[in-house]
């Protein structure tokens, strides 16, 4: 593992009412000097498999220190989200665990929150582990954010019982013509789950300003996606708030 060849880049955090920038997802780059970029899709599982994807996150963590943690004047009670994915094998790794403490506590201190980001057909198996741990990180004040939420086998079921503060919903269920409004009504079940069970809803992969509109017309409250703003390296721009589309 060599880690000068990762690095970040951080994709934008909106409110879709308002349009302003409310924080940045961290996303991991590979550049390779054998294969090129390659896409956390694959190099994840791969660091993963290999028993190398603590001393990733280390290498994401010292980059977000780097980068993001030195901006931390904002206006008075408000703290921006600092979105983290987190792979399921390593929710009850010790090793993790104390990196996810050092962490927060460097994130709270420059008045960021920090967000962990788990995906949701991971969470298919989950344990009573699991809840503790999320548990113990919310008293912490760390957040707890399920990724991809209506891809594989959800079950509603679990989330009334799951402590757990926001749903980002997946992607695909922007993808279809204005023509077929069935995901607008599958959104719209989801936001109003959410909403009775007081859990924050992110849509995901926005891309043109129609998709835009039906989100904040469904009452959506927050979102990211290349047509707000694309993945890139850190800069202070970045926190800037969203203009029209
Ligand atoms: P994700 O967490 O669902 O991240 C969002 C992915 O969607 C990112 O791909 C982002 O570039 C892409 N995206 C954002 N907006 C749009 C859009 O409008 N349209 C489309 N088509 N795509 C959009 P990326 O960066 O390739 O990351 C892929 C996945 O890799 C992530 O999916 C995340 O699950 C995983 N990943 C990335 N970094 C890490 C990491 O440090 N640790 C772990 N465990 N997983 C990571
Ligand atoms: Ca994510
Ligand atoms: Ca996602």
């Amino acid at each position: 593992y060599e880690p000068e060849q990762f690095s970040a880049a951080y994709q934008p955090l909106y409110n879709l009412q308002t349009g302003a920038f409310s924080g940045v997802e961290v996303l991991s780059r590979w550049n390779s000097p054998e294969l090129g970029t390659v896409p956390p899709d694959e190099f994840i599982a791969l660091a993963e498999a290999r028993g190398l994807i603590n001393l990733h996150s280390a290498r994401m963590f010292a980059l977000i220190e780097r980068d993001v943690l030195s901006w931390c004047s904002w206006e008075k009670g408000f703290k921006p989200i600092l979105a983290v994915n987190v792979s399921v094998q390593q929710i009850d790794d010790e090793a993790f665990k104390a990196l996810i403490l050092t962490l927060n506590n460097k994130v709270k201190a420059a008045n960021w929150q920090l967000e962990l980001e788990v995906i949701e057909s991971q969470l298919m198996t989950l344990s009573d582990t699991v809840i503790e741990q999320f548990t113990q990180w919310r008293e912490l004040g760390i957040r707890i954010a399920i990724d991809d939420f209506g891809t594989g086998y959800s079950c509603l079921a679990y989330l009334h019982s799951l402590p757990i503060d926001k749903l980002k919903i997946d992607r695909q269920f922007l993808q279809t013509q204005t023509q077929s409004r069935k995901e607008d009504q599958i959104i719209y079940a989801i936001l109003s789950m959410a909403n009775a069970l007081g859990i924050e809803v992110l849509a995901e992969g926005i891309e043109t300003p129609e998709q835009f509109e039906r989100l904040r017309q469904l009452g959506c409250q927050t979102g990211q996606g290349y047509g707000l703003a694309r993945p890139q390296p850190w800069h202070q721009r970045l926190m800037a708030p969203l203009k029209d589309l």
